[in-house]
């Protein structure tokens, strides 16, 4: 797709630190990093996101992201990592080619991202759940 950084990223187009890749994927260090090693992992064809993209080049990417976390592990010693993926403006996707990001974690690394919880909304799960099955 014109004008998107991931297809140029992807294309070797646009500057940047490839940690890796292979004919459907490729993993590169994120630019604006929340943790050292942060990495964004595409496909390099482009899908906006997680619902458009077939499941098959889904499944090449969640490939990818396993296959980082272990050499990470492995060869730094990281034993935490959060997998972020977002789809759609209103759940923060900044850039419309998905993405799945492996952020390393650590204590006291001083990042944080929790959830307003709503426990009371439990009570409405049996009308929720009966309305996925209409
Ligand atoms: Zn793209």
């Amino acid at each position: 797709m014109k004008n998107c950084i991931f297809c140029s990223i992807a294309k070797g187009e646009a500057k940047s630190w490839k940690v890796y890749e292979n004919w459907k994927v490729c993993a590169f260090l994120d630019i604006n990093p929340a943790n050292k090693y942060h990495t964004i992992v595409i496909s390099k064809k482009h899908y906006t996101n997680i619902f458009d993209i077939p499941p098959t080049e889904l499944k090449e990417i969640i490939s990818v992201v396993k296959k980082l976390a272990k050499i990470y592990e492995k060869k730094l010693g990281i034993k935490n990592i959060q997998i972020i993926n977002s789809s759609g403006a209103e759940a923060q996707q900044d850039v419309f080619h998905i993405n799945f990001h492996i952020v390393p974690r650590q204590k006291g690394d001083g990042q944080d991202i929790r959830w307003e919880p709503h426990p009371e909304w439990t009570k409405e799960y049996d009308r929720m759940l009966k309305r996925l099955k209409q």
